[in-house]
């Protein structure tokens, strides 16, 4: 039997390389070795490599200050992106597409827990509206090619992630990263450890070696058109979350220094799995501890603190 050809877009990043451990046989591209905004290339690359299925990575992605200051590139960059990819997936045949969205793409106002069903039902927060549009566009285009054309088009969508190969970069990074690398700054180099607000606010995180065990099923099992909520819903605050990286990283987390005069952001925003779990394709229990996760996450970048991204 013919062996499945897997292309992976986005393949050098937190989740690509978290994937290339289960899967090293697939393509992993880079916006190295393809930039996907140029429809030339884009199209050029994936005639060329013939793929059965591509897993759909690639994506400008940054924290909160990121994109803020930059609605217009995220907006551009991805709907680029993911127009061409999707579009060359349905020109040269490609059986099988699976993208990722994300939670921060719901309405600011959407109820909570968040639901499959209010993805599109108002405004995204205004901090990131150019990503989040651009991101439901890829919802949107995934159904209608599904639709007219009976591509077998398919969206997650995850919630904040974190682990190895990450964004470690203090302004550009989500806020595990972040912490992880304030906390070693404070420790090595002796510089005070300032966060953001008084750490009330609560977070769903999920390990990225869980996400990338999801995708495989979902790539395996899901053939739906809507949208799935695939992360880890247990919440954590973020005064938790740094307490714990401190006590890994062997730091006093009675020094950190709460910045009140930064907002604390929205206080929770949680998010529906029930759907995925009762597809039965994937348990509660399968997600690995936070607390595991976060262990992996610190070793990780103190290893390789010279060569990580930050
Ligand atoms: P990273 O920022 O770690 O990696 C992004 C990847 O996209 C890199 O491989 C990068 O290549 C590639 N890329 C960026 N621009 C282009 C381009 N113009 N052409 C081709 N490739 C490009 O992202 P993550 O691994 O964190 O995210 C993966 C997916 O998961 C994204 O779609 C993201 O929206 C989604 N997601 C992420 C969350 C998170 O917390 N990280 C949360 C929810 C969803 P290069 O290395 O060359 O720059």
């Amino acid at each position: 039997m013919k062996k499945e050809k897997i292309l992976v877009t986005g393949g050098t990043g937190l989740v690509g390389t978290a994937l290339k451990e289960i899967i090293p046989n697939a393509i992993f591209l880079s916006s190295k070795n393809c930039d996907l905004r140029c429809r030339y290339t884009a199209h050029r690359t994936i005639k060329e490599l013939n793929p059965d299925k591509i897993i759909h990575l690639a994506a400008c992605v940054g924290g909160v200050g990121a994109n803020q200051k930059g609605n217009a590139l995220f907006y551009y960059d991805n709907i680029m992106i993911n127009t061409n990819v999707l579009h060359s997936a349905y020109l040269t045949g490609v059986k099988k597409v699976l993208s990722l969205l994300s939670t921060c793409i719901y309405p600011e106002n959407a109820p909570l827990p968040l639901k499959e069903e209010d993805i599109n039902n108002g405004e995204p927060h205004k901090t990131n509206f150019g990503y989040a549009y651009s991101k439901r566009m890829l919802y949107i285009q995934s159904r209608a090619y599904r639709e007219q054309y009976g591509c077998n088009f398919i969206t997650i969508v995850p919630n904040n992630l974190f682990g190895p190969n990450d964004n470690f970069n203090l302004e550009k990074g989500h806020v595990i990263p972040s912490i992880i690398h304030k906390v070693y700054r404070s420790k090595y180099f002796d510089e005070d450890l300032i966060l953001w607000g008084d750490g009330t606010p609560l977070r769903e995180f999920t390990y990225v070696n869980d996400l990338v065990k999801i995708i495989m099923t979902c790539l395996k099992k899901y053939n739906d058109s809507e949208v799935l909520n695939v992360g880890n819903t247990q919440e954590f605050s973020i005064k938790y979350i740094a307490e714990f990286i401190c006590s890994i990283m062997g730091y006093d987390s009675k020094k950190i220094i709460w910045d009140y005069t930064k907002p604390n952001g929205i206080f929770r925003k949680p998010s529906d799995n029930s759907r995925f779990l009762s597809l039965g394709i994937w348990g509660k229990e399968n997600y690995i501890s936070f607390e595991n996760g976060i262990r992996e996450a610190c070793k990780w970048f103190i290893d390789n603190y010279e060569t990580a991204r930050k």
